[in-house]
């Protein structure tokens, strides 16, 4: 729910979802945004973030990351470019989506925590 506390800190909560302008009682984001939303925890390359067509799978690998690994040393991941996410950075970007910042911001912290932050 950091998501959410970021989002009412902005003021951006006021009965209607910051994405998709759905009803919401308390939120910021209404609950199919916030499925949208949730991290990609499998179902890719930890080394490129090329997806593989099972989401459940854990993170493996992928055989060109084998073959040459990447340039950097670690990847932070928090989920595909497609739906609500690809949405979010087109507005973000494109479309003067500045509400966004925090959003964006507490969704990075998360995948660097969760992926072990700085490489050793
Ligand atoms: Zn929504
Ligand atoms: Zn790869």
């Amino acid at each position: 729910m950091a998501l959410l506390s970021a989002l009412n800190r902005l003021g951006l909560t006021g009965g209607r979802c910051a994405l998709c302008a759905n009803q919401v009682a308390q939120s910021t984001l209404c609950p199919e945004c916030l499925h949208d939303l949730r991290p990609r925890t499998g179902g890719f390359c930890p080394e490129c973030g090329s997806l593989t067509a099972n989401e459940d799978e854990p993170p493996t690998t992928c055989a060109m990351c084998r073959i040459k690994p990447p340039r950097w040393t670690r990847l932070h991941f928090h989920g595909a470019y497609e739906g609500r996410l690809r949405d979010m950075i087109l507005r973000f970007k494109f479309a003067r989506g500045i509400e966004l910042t925090r959003l964006f911001a507490d969704m990075l912290t998360k995948a660097y925590e969760q992926s072990g932050g700085l490489a050793t």
